[in-house]
């Protein structure tokens, strides 16, 4: 006999998890009865304003413009992160959504550039990425539609209020057919024979049916851990940050185009303009630097006033042992969480999201759907866990909490990659990575980690050559990016 298709979806929580898959999920499954419970006594974790690309692609699916969203987010644009101090005190470099130069020959560009480096007349990478260049001058314009070259290539994303962000898919759910009770759960039955998830009541005395679960409760994963005892895998030994001291603050002059990830004592500290204020957080590990500490450091490099008093929050680098266990689909921070360095947190979401409809189980909840989905999300967060972790690993800066992370035993799968770049500039791409060959490369350099070698198939070309098409890629950027009005104007005129 047929399988049934699901009907009844249930959701818990309302923060950025819940309501971008409740109003995802309602969009490609119009006959799914989608029903949302959250808590408005619990409240949601209110972070995670700056997004990757991706974000815009998921809010297009829905008919969102970029337009509509900036305005109801007081969004700002970001080209990338521009990150300060990692590698050494007054070092900065800038991890770009756009890629470097031009490939010739099939050889890709960095083997040009690579071969360059050796001689007098080495550049630097920078001068080849549209992106960083508009973030360097605080310009920006859209990307072409159809580009002549990759040298206009570029992407962009946004800085936007996570408050709002959520609040607006809440109102698009709930006018495409999405139930939202306001209710926490107290109690879930579990059947007897399978320890699938029944049913839960809420402290309103309702009781919600469900067929499959996705559990979007934030760090309790009520559905996941509390019920599901699904275990986590703790990364702490590779990611040492475990909190964060976050405040808002009155906007510092024009907003830039860029987030700000500035290295401090035992973490790290972001910047991110929104059009009415600023979010400021500092990462931190609690081995290495108390709260106190903590915070003294994040108001010390911020303009007072701050708009409310700063919050600690704690987290456990990792991810679940399973994010799909019996008919619950953990997603957000429910989970797993990275700190947010690379904005990657809401990329997961959707890129979870994405994979819950391409492998959408029946009520018998087939086992290869579920093992397909566990086995692409661990190399997908495995893979972030890494591009992570190099932000630190090559790090020559004073202090107790940058040392450790230089005696940090890497896994096994960055160790690989740095090697196969090391050896002959080798960026592989593989289809499961949220971050591709040009972020690697951006990282590498930042980091000041080269080649022994390049491609051998360009030492034929003369430098006198290689100089001349290197010189004329530098000159048509700079003339794109002179072109380009401010970022604040640009906002104005598509916000006006
Ligand atoms: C310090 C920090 C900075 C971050 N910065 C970024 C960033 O810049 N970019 C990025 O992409 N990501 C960032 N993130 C991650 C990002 O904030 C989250 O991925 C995103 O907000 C999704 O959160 P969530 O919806 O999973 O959880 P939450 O926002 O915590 O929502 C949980 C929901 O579950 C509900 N709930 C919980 N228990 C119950 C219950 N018993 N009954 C009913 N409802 C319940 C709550 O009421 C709430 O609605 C950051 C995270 C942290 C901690």
């Amino acid at each position: 006999m047929a399988h049934q298709p699901i009907q009844k979806l249930v959701i818990v929580g309302g923060g950025t998890a819940g309501w971008m898959a409740a109003t995802s999920l309602k969009h490609s499954y119009p006959h799914l009865q989608v029903t949302l419970v959250e808590s408005s006594e619990i409240g949601t974790i209110g972070v995670g304003e700056a997004t990757i690309p991706t974000i815009r692609r998921f809010y297009a699916q829905l008919g969102l413009t970029d337009e509509d969203v900036m305005r109801k987010t007081q969004a700002t644009c970001k080209l990338g992160i521009q990150f300060n101090g990692w590698l050494q005190e007054n070092s900065s470099f800038i991890h770009p959504f756009g890629s470097y130069g031009e490939a010739l020959n099939g050889v890709p560009f960095h083997h040009y550039w690579l071969k360059q480096r050796e001689t007098d007349a080495a550049t630097a990478l920078e001068e080849y990425c549209v992106a960083v260049q508009l973030a360097r001058h605080h310009r920006f314009s859209l990307p072409p539609t159809n580009p002549q070259s990759s040298l206009s290539v570029f992407d962009w994303a946004l800085h936007l209020d996570a408050g709002l962000f959520a609040s607006m898919l809440k109102e698009h759910g709930i006018a495409n057919g999405v139930e939202c009770i306001d209710a926490k759960v107290e109690r879930v039955d579990t059947v007897l024979e399978n320890g699938f998830i029944r049913a839960l009541h809420l402290d309103n005395k309702r009781c919600v049916e469900g067929e499959l679960f996705l559990d979007c409760s934030g760090f309790r994963g009520v559905l996941i851990e509390q019920t599901l005892k699904t275990g986590y895998q703790d990364w702490s030994h590779w990611l040492l940050c475990d909190s964060a001291v976050v405040a808002q603050s009155e906007l510092e002059g024009e907003p830039a185009p860029y987030t700000q990830a500035n290295a401090r004592e035992a973490g790290w500290q972001w910047k991110i303009p929104l059009q009415h204020r600023q979010g400021n957080g500092l990462v931190y590990s609690r081995a290495h630097q108390s709260d106190e500490e903590a915070e003294n450091e994040l108001r010390a490099n911020i303009g007072e006033p701050l708009l409310h008093a700063p919050r600690i929050l704690r987290f456990v680098p990792g991810m679940r042992n399973k994010a799909w266990n019996k008919n619950c689909i953990a997603l957000g921070l429910a989970a797993g969480f990275f700190e947010p360095i690379e904005s990657t947190n809401i990329a997961l979401i959707e890129t979870a999201i994405e994979k819950i409809k391409l492998l959408l189980p029946d009520t018998s909840m087939q086992v290869a759907l579920r093992d397909e989905f566990n086995l692409r999300i661990q190399k997908e967060y495995e893979s972030v866990r890494d591009f992570v972790l190099l932000h630190y690993c090559l790090n020559q800066r004073q202090g107790k909490f940058w040392q450790d992370y230089r005696d940090i035993s890497l896994p096994e799968s960055l160790t690989h990659r740095m090697a196969l770049f090391k050896a002959n500039g080798l960026l592989p791409r593989q289809r499961h990575e949220i971050f591709q060959p040009n972020s690697w490369l951006a990282l590498f350099d930042g980091c000041r980690y080269y080649p022994s070698s390049y491609d051998a198939s360009i030492r034929q070309f003369p430098d006198t050559m290689i100089n001349r098409g290197l010189s004329t890629m530098r000159e048509r950027i700079m003339g794109a990016v002179q072109k380009s009005p401010s970022h604040t104007e640009f906002l104005r005129r598509c916000l006006s």
